[in-house]
């Protein structure tokens, strides 16, 4: 299968599993475990993921073998620890369909990739009259840094609306990315709604225009076969956290020249070449946007995350949640008092599945599946503009991965019964 072939793929089309699920959740240490006297279902996979076996020992290894400052020690465990930090560099830059090394800078997260690129590229390019788009199901992360930069440059902040059916409305897309628009920040696939944006179309609208992309794939990365040169994106960004690595770590993907235009976010050790008292020289990419020591030990077990899933096959983990998602959509759908949001469609969107019942509160859905020792979120997900648009307080959110299958599904499906007999309803 070619990368990214798995998008069009229709679910129905495949059963059973293209891997092993059982296997993959025997490499995952805490699903094996019970909550509330249920085995745990875990289903909070949009938030963060569980971690396999390799990465917990990879951070294991590292500190009890590598462990020491990198880039400019002399001695061996230095050198270790360096390579080890500038292999996983190098990995992302190929897992994301091959970008240049320098291209790939380490955050702490989405959230400061997203921040870093406002402050930095933002401050300097954005101006009074100045449009950012962005779209009306954007994560707080990458709509807070857009809507202050917008405030502070007196710079205007348009929205592309999003349809009943969840998808962005893009027909008037022509109006929303104008002459004026200096940036389009989207995200490749929303936390609540599980849609798969058309990145790549808005991207080309956004380049025609002669505006800068940034793309939030804080939920696509993980779950599909990524190419950030094809899509177009100018900023990729995604977290280590939510596809099997550890918490701490982010990704931003720039385009070297831009990047090389862009002054540094933080400023300290490793980001200089030269430093007076009344002068400083950047170094070079990628480490003039890296000041500081950074997360090494995370940074490097985050490798055997992208490891894991590289054997899986990032095809095959699209082609699985597919299956899983069709699957869970049905099943929910035959609940009469349950309302799910987003589109129907398997192949247009992912397998975060957020839902509410007619009767209960999504919070008070969360504490009870809880109580069946099953994991999900409820809240407003960090999009409250979009929850606006939904005219919902709060969602329940379901959100599966490479360790769930339908048995797992089926132990959500029982309990929202139940729990509808539970409160009477
Ligand atoms: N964007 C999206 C679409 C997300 O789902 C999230 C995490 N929920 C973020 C950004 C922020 O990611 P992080 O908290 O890892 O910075």
């Amino acid at each position: 299968m070619k990368s990214g072939d798995g998008e069009k793929l229709k679910s129905t089309d495949y059963r059973p599993a293209p891997f092993s699920v059982e296997q993959v959740k025997a490499d995952f240490p805490i699903l094996d475990q019970k909550v509330n006297r249920h085995q745990l279902v875990y289903l909070d996979n949009a938030a963060s993921t569980q971690k396999p076996r390799s990465v917990i020992n990879a951070l294991l290894e590292y500190y009890r073998h590598s462990n020491s400052n990198i880039h400019r020690g002399m001695h061996t465990l230095a050198e270790r620890a360096t390579q080890a930090y500038e292999g996983t560099r190098s990995h992302v830059a190929q897992f994301v369909g091959g970008v240049l090394d320098e291209e790939v800078i380490f955050t702490s997260g989405t959230t400061e990739a997203i921040n870093l690129v406002a402050a930095t590229w933002g401050e300097v390019n954005i101006s009074e009259g100045d449009e950012i788009v962005i779209t009306e199901m954007e994560h707080h992360a990458n709509l807070v840094p857009w809507v202050m930069l917008a405030k502070s440059k007196s710079a205007v902040l348009k929205r592309i609306p999003i349809t009943i059916c969840g998808h962005l409305d893009l027909s008037n897309i022509d109006e929303i990315i104008t002459k004026k628009t200096k940036l389009v920040a989207v995200s490749h696939m929303s936390n609540v709604l599980g849609t798969i944006n058309p990145v790549k179309e808005i991207v080309a609208r956004a380049h025609a225009v002669g505006a800068v992309a940034l793309v939030d794939g804080a939920q696509a990365a993980p779950h599909m076969a990524i190419n950030v040169r094809d899509l177009g994106a100018d900023f990729y960004t995604f977290s280590a956290h939510k596809m099997l690595g550890p918490t701490g770590v982010g990704v931003l993907i720039g385009r070297k020249e831009m990047l090389e235009e862009m002054p540094p976010y933080k400023m300290g050790g490793e980001m200089i070449r030269e430093v007076r008292f009344d002068r400083v020289t950047w170094n070079d990419l990628p480490h003039k946007f890296e000041a500081g020591t950074p997360n090494i030990a995370d940074v490097v077990a985050f490798d055997a995350a992208l490891t894991y899933l590289d054997e899986i096959g990032m095809d095959k983990v699209r082609l699985h949640e597919m299956q899983l998602t069709d699957y869970a959509m049905k099943k929910l759908t035959e609940l009469p008092s349950i309302e799910i949001q987003g589109p129907q469609e398997p192949d247009q969107r992912g397998g975060a599945i957020s839902f509410t019942d007619r009767d209960v509160h999504p919070h008070d859905i969360a504490t009870f599946l809880d109580s069946k020792g099953i994991a999900v979120r409820a809240g407003h997900h960090c999009a409250q503009p979009l929850m606006r648009v939904l005219g919902k307080v709060a969602t329940a959110r379901a959100s599966l991965y490479i360790y769930n299958d339908e048995s797992d599904v089926d132990r959500l499906v029982e309990a929202l019964v139940e729990m509808r007999r539970y409160f009477g309803v």
